[in-house]
């Protein structure tokens, strides 16, 4: 049996799904081959349980918390509306930035629909950082409400200092959630360090199965009186529905998978991201990276080359997986909020690529990908005149 790449093909599309890691497929068909509901008192449901609890204690140990403060989910999506519904008071500010993922920009915009006045957008730099500075003002002593950013933009990979952004929600009494799909499993994260209230992570961005999440939620914070779903009492009233035992298992696996190599996996991906991008700006004229170079993830590179739009780009190199924004989005004819927000012309935005790395990624990939972004460019550009 092969990879899940095949040979001749350049998989750079991480930050919409990662492959499968080893150890959580192993985890994941496993627990598929066994039968037993979480929830049952009979040994088949205890030995569901018991995978439950160990993928519970995998993630706790990769975020420095307790196992019970980790709420199993369908996703980030999910975990995002959940910290978002919580959390939220009308009445009372609910911070974010024009350059979230949907599921936290929509879901703010759909809570706050009869007080609009309660959103607050940060402003974001054209190397997208998100102003931080201004968080004081719109959160004067006291104010309380709510405070969620993004750990790494999904798009360009920047970095959201966390630290700074709780410690000026939490002096104003707000709480603070991050939405850390694309940094859990790709760099260190420490719950106690960051001093966070809610996060939320996605197993198929650091190779375990699609369809299932986490949301961390400090110890001591109230049951909700509003879930999202209801239904039975799973996770302790947090999430109602039966648990999704394999792909639990296989989140849990790859948890483990990724804290074990983490830095050097880390750094070994920022050589082939570099060795990407710094090969096209010199074969490619005119071409941009996008994004705070150095408050980057390793394996994310976002480069605009101006006069091919992306999706001919794209079409022109099937056997290179990228995507033009994020993918969530494409499709749709609207072009990228993000690179709206940080200042792009649309037209830039729309000759906008985004390339990531992970995990599984060879410089043979990256190799084979230079040369077919290059050549694609150059049919694009010369149809084009
Ligand atoms: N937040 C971010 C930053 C993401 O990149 C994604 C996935 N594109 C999500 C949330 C949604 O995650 P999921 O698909 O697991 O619901």
């Amino acid at each position: 049996m092969g990879g899940p790449i095949d040979a001749g093909e350049s998989y750079l599309d991480y930050n919409a799904t990662a492959p499968l890691r080893p150890e959580a497929l192993s985890a994941t068909t496993d627990a598929m081959r066994t039968v037993g509901n979480a929830s049952s008192l009979h040994g088949a449901g205890r030995r569901a349980a018991e995978k439950v609890n160990r993928a519970r204690r995998q993630v706790a140990e990769l975020l420095n918390c307790s196992p019970t403060e980790v709420i199993f989910t369908s996703g980030a999506t999910e975990a995002n509306n959940l910290a978002l519904r919580l959390s939220y008071i009308a009445g009372k500010p609910l911070v974010t930035s024009p350059v979230e993922h949907p599921a936290v920009l929509e879901t703010a915009r759909a809570l706050t629909s009869d007080h609009p006045d309660d959103l607050v957008l940060l402003p974001v730099a054209a190397d997208g950082l998100v102003d931080l500075s201004v968080l004081d003002q719109v959160l004067p002593a006291g104010s309380g409400g709510t405070v969620s950013l993004m750990a790494a933009n999904n798009e360009t990979g920047v970095l959201t200092d966390l630290r700074v952004a709780a410690k000026s929600a939490h002096e104003a009494n707000a709480s603070f959630h991050t939405d850390a799909t694309q940094v859990i499993g790709r760099l260190p994260v420490d719950i106690v360090e960051l001093d966070v209230d809610f996060l939320s992570l996605s197993a198929h961005k650091f190779g375990g199965p699609q369809g299932v999440g986490v949301l961390y939620v400090r110890r001591g914070t109230a049951v909700p009186y509003r879930p999202l779903l209801r239904g039975g009492g799973q996770e302790r009233g947090w999430r109602a529905g039966t648990l999704n035992v394999a792909g639990i298992a296989g989140l849990g696996a790859a948890a483990e998978a990724a804290r074990i190599g983490m830095e050097e996996e880390a750094s070994r991906i920022a050589v082939l991201r570099d060795r990407l991008e710094s090969q096209l700006l010199r074969s490619i004229s005119g071409c941009r990276v996008n994004g705070c170079l150095d408050q980057r993830l390793p394996g994310v590179s976002s480069i605009t080359f101006p006069g091919a739009p992306s999706d001919a780009v794209l079409a022109a190199m099937p056997d290179v997986a990228a995507s033009d924004g994020s993918a969530c989005s494409s499709g749709a004819p609207t072009p990228s909020h993000v690179l709206l927000a940080m200042g792009l012309s649309r037209q830039d935005a729309d000759c906008t690529i985004r390339f990531s790395l992970g995990h599984a990624t060879t410089s043979a990939e990256i190799e084979h990908a230079t040369q077919a972004v290059v050549r694609a460019v150059a049919r694009v550009r010369s149809a084009m005149t």
